[in-house]
């Protein structure tokens, strides 16, 4: 699950990780108070604005309506409520959303952490993430902050630090220093860096996230170590484990689809293609994508309907493939094993008939269990639904209907 900037930088803060101090609003008026009361609390008098969507990118994004990039400057308060005018409520439009963007209903006011003094502020690029391959956790860092970082490793893949952390033993004083070290860093600063890649990596782990991204960390003109912006992504099947966190989900910013789909227990992702399809089990439903683009279609979706289908997950099933416009077939694929095919099929059935409207042709493969059975029940049933026994023999089908045979 992902969060929101300032939820995240919050989130850090509880664990003691140096943040860009900011105020969340979410019209102009509460934009214009958040500075004032920024300005009484620290005296600041320069703002950052900030468009809160789980997307980055927003510094060079830009806003349609207004053409306001998603992370604008401040320098004076009276200007604060205007730039924040500029981002609510618009679209906001960044390599990271697509070309449709995504609507900015909160903005963040935040301490413009830029300032002059003794060096120049300077940005770096940290994140902490599982390595399946180790079985680890690893720390990520770069001098090259700011910049897009997957540019940086395809290019100078030497200039990104890697430290894998045994998960059983910690993160060890050492591995931070030479973290901090690697960044060249010195001093107060380095001290500042080592304190922050502690603190971070406790939140990691507190968090049961499945990564952090901060791009930029920025050490300050007076050598401060602070987190200008937090990606923040908390592992779903932890979450019971932090209701507090679980709190923070915002379904705006979810597909629809895909948020009413977790609610009747099913895993769906939605794709381009127009063959929607219905699987029972994770690794069934690539094959079962793989096989459609083999035979020329490509798939609408990913839908695992999980091991325990039935006749009410199968109808949930159909109703969120059903929405997506571009859907032209359906391709049930179900293996029966330790649910029976007759009862997948007789699920089908009903659904079928309970929702009634259903124009695409829906082709169903049942595989295991009672399969004959299934494709007699299928058949008979007089509806516009086809069954296969093979994969490729359903995933022919599914070409004959798309090409109007
Ligand atoms: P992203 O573009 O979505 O990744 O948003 P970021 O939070 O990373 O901000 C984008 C860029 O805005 C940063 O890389 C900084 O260069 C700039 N920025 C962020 N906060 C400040 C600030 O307080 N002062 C100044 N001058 N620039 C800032
Ligand atoms: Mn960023």
């Amino acid at each position: 699950m992902n969060i929101h900037e300032y939820q995240a930088k919050e989130v850090l803060k509880s664990y003691g990780v140096k943040i860009q101090e900011g105020i969340v609003a979410d019209s102009p008026e509460a934009a214009h108070e958040a500075a004032v009361k920024l300005n009484a609390a620290t005296g600041i008098s320069w703002f950052v604005i900030k468009a809160q969507i789980h997307a980055g990118g927003r510094g060079k994004g830009t806003v349609n309506e207004t053409g306001s990039r998603g992370v604008v400057l401040a320098k004076k308060l009276e200007d604060v409520k205007e730039k924040a005018a500029g981002m609510l409520g618009g679209t906001l439009v960044t390599i990271q959303t697509g070309a449709e963007g995504k609507k900015v209903n909160k903005v963040l006011v935040a301490e413009d952490v830029y300032y002059p003094g003794a060096s120049e502020p300077k940005e770096y690029y940290m994140s902490i993430l599982l390595d399946r391959a180790t079985g680890s956790n690893v720390i990520m860092a770069s001098t090259e902050g700011g910049m897009d970082i997957e540019e940086v490793a395809e290019h100078h893949p030497e200039k990104i630090i890697k430290e894998w952390i045994d998960p059983k033993v910690g993160l060890q004083g050492f591995q931070a220093r030479k973290v901090a070290f690697k960044l060249g860093l010195t001093g107060t600063a380095f001290k500042e860096m080592v304190k922050f890649i502690t603190a971070l990596y406790n939140a990691y782990v507190g968090t049961d996230s499945s990564q952090f991204e901060i791009n930029p960390v920025l050490k300050t003109s007076d050598d401060k170590i602070l987190a200008v912006d937090a990606k923040v992504n908390v592992d779903d099947n932890a979450l019971y484990r932090h209701p507090n966190l679980a709190e923070l989900r915002d379904e705006a910013e979810e597909d629809p689809l895909e948020v009413e789909a977790g609610k009747s227990g099913l895993n769906y992702v939605k794709l381009d293609g127009n063959v929607g399809c219905m699987v029972n089990g994770a690794g069934l439903a690539m094959a079962t994508m793989d096989m459609i683009k083999l035979v020329g279609g490509e798939p609408a979706n990913f839908l695992d309907v999980g091991g325990g289908a039935n006749a009410t997950t199968v109808e949930a099933g159909f109703r969120i493939i059903l929405q997506d416009p571009n859907v032209k077939a359906i391709l049930i694929n179900v293996f029966g094993g330790i649910v029976r095919c007759d009862r997948i099929a007789s699920g089908v059935v009903e659904a079928y008939r309970t929702i009634g409207d259903i124009r695409v042709p829906i082709i169903v493969r049942l595989q295991g269990t009672n399969a004959e059975e299934g494709a007699k029940i299928i058949d008979e049933s007089g509806l516009k639904v086809f069954s296969a026994i093979t994969l490729k023999e359903a995933a022919d089908k599914v070409q004959d209907v798309l090409e109007g045979r």
